[in-house]
C-alpha cells in the first residue's frame, strides 16, 4: 500500500507512462490528474492511480439494517422510503425508494402485505437487494414496525398481544411488529 497524500482536483498525481487513470483521476497529455479531493493511491500491482474520497457516498448495501417509513401497502407488496441506515448518522446517497414483497414480511404465512404494514408506519428492516431495485425484508423478530399511529385519530398505537391497539378508538390492529416496538427512541 502506498503512502497517503491528500490531493485536490486538478493536482498532477502521476505520469501516464507509469499508471492508468482510475477512480477519482483523469488523464490528459501524458499526465494523470486528480478529479476529486481525497487520498492518492498509486497502485503498483495494477499500475493504476486512484484518488479515494474520505467521505464516500452513504450508499445502501445488501445486509444493511435500515429505518424506513411505509409509503403504501397493497396485497402483494409494500413500498417504503428509507430514511436512515443503522450505525450511520450521515444522509443516504443513491436509491432510497424500496419495496417489500409480501413473502418477505414475516416468518409466518402472509397473503396480504397491507395487513402487516400500513402507510406511515416506521419500520426497521434489512436490505436484501439493491439491484435492479432496492428491496427490504422484515422477516426477523427484530424487524418490522417500531412506531405506528392510529389511522383514524393519530394516537400512538400501543402493543397488545401480537398486534397494536388504539386506546382512544378502542380498536385493535394487526401488524408485523419488531420485538422492541414502543421502546425505540426516534
Ligand atoms: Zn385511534
Amino acid at each position: 500500500m502506498a503512502e497517503f497524500i491528500e490531493v485536490f482536483p486538478g493536482d498532477e498525481v502521476a505520469e501516464e507512462e507509469e499508471y492508468l487513470a482510475s477512480d477519482g483521476t483523469f488523464a490528459n497529455n501524458g499526465k494523470i490528474y486528480a478529479s476529486q479531493i481525497g487520498a492518492l493511491e498509486l497502485d503498483d500491482d495494477e499500475c493504476v492511480a486512484r484518488v479515494v474520497s474520505p467521505n464516500p457516498p452513504n450508499v445502501l448495501r445488501p445486509g444493511d439494517i435500515v429505518y424506513a417509513i411505509i409509503a403504501d401497502a397493497r396485497s402483494t407488496m409494500a413500498t417504503a422510503d428509507v430514511v436512515a441506515k443503522e450505525g450511520s448518522r450521515r444522509g443516504l446517497g443513491g436509491e432510497t425508494y424500496a419495496t417489500i414483497h409480501v413473502s418477505k414480511i414475516s416468518q409466518g404465512y402472509t397473503d396480504d402485505a397491507s395487513k402487516e404494514l400500513r402507510k406511515g408506519d416506521y419500520i426497521r428492516a434489512r436490505v436484501t437487494s439493491i439491484s435492479p431495485s432496492l428491496q427490504l425484508t422484515t422477516k426477523d423478530d427484530h424487524f418490522g414496525v417500531i412506531r405506528s399511529l392510529c389511522g383514524t385519530c393519530k394516537t400512538k398505537l400501543v402493543r397488545k398481544g401480537k398486534g397494536l391497539y388504539c386506546q382512544n378508538c378502542e380498536r385493535a390492529f394487526l401488524r408485523k411488529l419488531a420485538d422492541d416496538y414502543g421502546d425505540v427512541k426516534l
